[in-house]
């Protein structure tokens, strides 16, 4: 898809709140990203707040009800861009059938944010820090953006294009997300490390869905899907990690591969929350811990029978 010149023959409304999808994705085709996306504004409001950018023309999402909806189906449950991350964590199916989802949705941010917050703001704003992002990676989750031009779904594994860089295009608005439940058996972790237990931007963050074959002690990885946060320019998905580990005993993953993988798959940083040190180590501790937790739910399922 081509993105059409945006001829803005007038200058954009200060403040325009559509009542449909259409008039929204027509505005956006007239004035781009000279109209911000505004949905729950809890991250607009910080930078207009610290100054970082003037207060720019708003296109306010919030009356768009088809944007705000949840619809599981048979296979996956598909969350439009501007539900909330209360929304999201109190939705039963979601409980259910992607629970790292809804403990993620429950740490972004105080209450009072998560009732504001939305899915769609939290991975457009493009944070390699964001708290939801780690999750949609390790589920494989699936982006559908829209424009008046129509619409394109593609995996949220590739969407980011470099620091604070998507590819979504200047006429475009991301409408749904699309998460696959994961095949029965896997087993997921989902564990943000800060520097306190709520209201902290992670210092590093994994979610890691596990898929295994074979009886207790000598189960196999037959896929391994991860997703990292604060732990390079992006959130990251460890493809190098998939590929090691599968096909490996889980009982005889050590340390020393978990490291040798992810010296591949991470570039962390330094930076006032943490050292790049620090992040390496605790990551290839985090994987470990999520093995260790699959470990033990394929012995408690042999167990209970
Ligand atoms: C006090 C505080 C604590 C926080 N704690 C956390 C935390 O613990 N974890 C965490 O991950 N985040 C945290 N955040 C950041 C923020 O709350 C989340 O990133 C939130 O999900 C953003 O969603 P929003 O709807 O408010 O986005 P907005 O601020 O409305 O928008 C964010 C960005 O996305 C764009 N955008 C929004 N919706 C769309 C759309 N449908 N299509 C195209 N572009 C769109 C906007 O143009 C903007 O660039 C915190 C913020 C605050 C103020």
């Amino acid at each position: 898809m081509s993105t059409p010149a945006a001829h803005a023959s007038r200058p954009p409304p200060a403040w325009y709140r559509p009542g449909t999808l259409a008039d929204a994705l027509a505005a956006r085709a007239e004035w781009g990203r000279d109209l911000v996306a505004m949905a729950g504004c809890t991250d607009l409001m910080v930078g207009w707040n610290a100054g970082a950018r003037r207060v720019p023309s708003v296109l306010d999402l919030s009356a768009l009800a088809e944007l705000r909806t949840i619809e599981p189906g048979p296979d996956a449950v598909t969350i439009g861009a501007t539900m909330s991350c209360a929304g999201i964590a109190a939705h039963p199916v979601i409980a259910a059938r992607l629970p790292m989802l809804a403990a993620s949705a429950r740490q972004t941010g105080s209450v009072a944010i998560q009732n504001r917050a939305t899915l769609g703001g939290n991975i457009m704003n493009a944070s390699p820090a964001a708290d939801n992002p780690p999750v949609l990676l390790a589920y494989g989750a699936r982006l559908t953006l829209a424009s008046v031009r129509g619409a394109r779904t593609i995996g949220y594994d590739a969407f980011h294009a470099g620091y604070k860089r998507t590819l979504a295009e200047a006429d475009e608005l991301l409408v749904s997300i699309t998460i696959p439940f994961p095949p029965p058996g896997a087993i997921g972790y989902y564990r943000k490390v800060g520097t306190r237990r709520a209201q902290a931007i992670s210092k590093i963050a994994l979610a890691a869905l596990v898929e295994t074959s074979g009886a207790a002690d000598g189960a196999v990885v037959r896929g391994a899907r991860f997703g990292f946060a604060s732990a390079g320019p992006v959130p990251l998905p460890a493809p190098a990690l998939s590929r090691a580990l599968h096909g490996m005993p889980l009982a005889s993953i050590d340390a020393g591969r978990v490291a040798q993988a992810l010296a591949a798959d991470l570039s962390p940083m330094d930076d006032i929350r943490s050292t790049a040190a620090y992040r390496r180590s605790v990551a290839v501790n985090l994987v470990l811990a999520a093995l260790q937790s699959a470990r033990r739910e394929v012995a408690q399922a042999a167990y209970t029978g």
